[in-house]
């Protein structure tokens, strides 16, 4: 199955990963389902299009030297592709950062990634805002947590 990305071209936001520029697409096929979902039109994994290498590399050139980072909003069920992107933008001196609802990623992807964000949407326990949060946001290599960066925004 190809990596599927939502329709609308992909955002550039500077919030979900704290001090970057990021790209950020958002992946369609999202197991997780959780009750409260922000993005439930994303959970079918035949909604969006085909995100291609080719479609993915003109992305990156036509962002680059504007952003710092590449974020993917899941995709963590179609490794192999994200794989191929992630390494990808690294090569092209971007950092890279998964948010996952699962409480862990397998280490083939997290070793290309610089931060990874885990935990389900919990309505009770709120997101990376709230420090009540079962969710983590994480530098990869150094397993640091940097939940208080998001505290306050
Ligand atoms: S992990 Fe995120 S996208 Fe997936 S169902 Fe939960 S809130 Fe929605």
């Amino acid at each position: 199955m190809v990596i599927m990305f939502n329709s609308f071209a992909p955002r550039v936001v500077f919030q979900e990963v704290p001090n970057e520029v990021s790209l950020a697409f958002l992946i369609t096929g999202c197991p997780f389902k959780c009750e409260g979902c922000h993005s439930e039109d994303s959970w079918s994994n035949t909604a969006g299009s085909a995100l291609c290498h080719t479609k993915f590399k003109n992305y990156i050139n036509q962002y680059q030297g504007l952003i710092t980072c590449v974020l993917f909003f899941g995709g963590e069920w179609q490794s192999e592709q994200l794989i191929d992107h992630l390494k990808f933008a690294k090569q092209q001196g971007l950092k890279t950062c998964l948010y996952s609802g699962a409480d862990k990623v397998s280490q083939k992807i997290s070793k290309h990634l610089t931060f990874l964000k885990t935990g389900r949407w919990n309505k009770q326990l709120g997101g990376l805002k709230n420090k009540n949060t079962n969710q983590r946001f994480i530098n990869v290599k150094t397993k640091i947590t940097l939940n208080h960066q998001f505290l306050g925004n």
